[in-house]
């Protein structure tokens, strides 16, 4: 997905569920820990989201995993739109079910490393719900604690299983 048809997708969004387009949407190279990030202000004036950045990631992604993280990033920016700070929380997650994100949980944040398909070795899926989690291209802390069933998923709270793929 191109940097324009990410802008043009996040914009239509805008225009749907009737909140103003953001100042600033494009890629960010500098982002790395995360696939997407909107920036607001908070003050006196009360919350104001700035920019929505994403990462460059983004464009080699497929389509459909792309677009599903665009509406994640809406489905933040939305609600900052209503003054609403809830992170990943109940409103956060019955607004994505309602715009059809599958990604209401910390996935956008947790699988940063590899969303490019055929990149990673290593998939995490949720023992509940059967979603994948996250990927990492080779083995690092967080991975180990998945194996040792301390890192619980973040749309089930429940245990993780690893897959490795060669
Ligand atoms: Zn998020
Ligand atoms: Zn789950």
């Amino acid at each position: 997905m191109n940097e324009r048809a990410i802008i043009e997708y996040f914009g239509q969004l805008c225009d749907e569920h009737g909140v103003r387009r953001p100042r600033e949407i494009k890629i960010n190279n500098r982002l790395t820990r995360a696939l997407g990030r909107v920036q607001y202000e908070n003050s006196f004036r009360g919350i104001i989201p700035l920019t929505v950045h994403f990462s460059k990631l983004m464009l080699t992604s497929d389509v459909a995993f792309a677009e599903d993280i665009i509406k994640h990033e809406f489905a933040h920016y939305f609600l900052l739109c209503q003054g609403v700070d809830d992170g990943h929380g109940r409103l956060f997650k019955s607004f994505c079910a309602k715009i059809g994100c599958k990604n209401d949980g910390t996935v956008a944040k947790f699988g940063a490393e590899a969303d490019v398909p055929q990149q990673f070795k290593y998939e995490v899926f949720c023992t509940n719900c059967a979603k994948r989690v996250a990927t990492y291209s080779r083995r690092c802390a967080t991975l180990d604690r998945v194996e040792m069933g301390l890192a619980k998923s973040g749309c089930c709270k429940a245990d993780c299983r690893v897959e490795q793929n060669w």
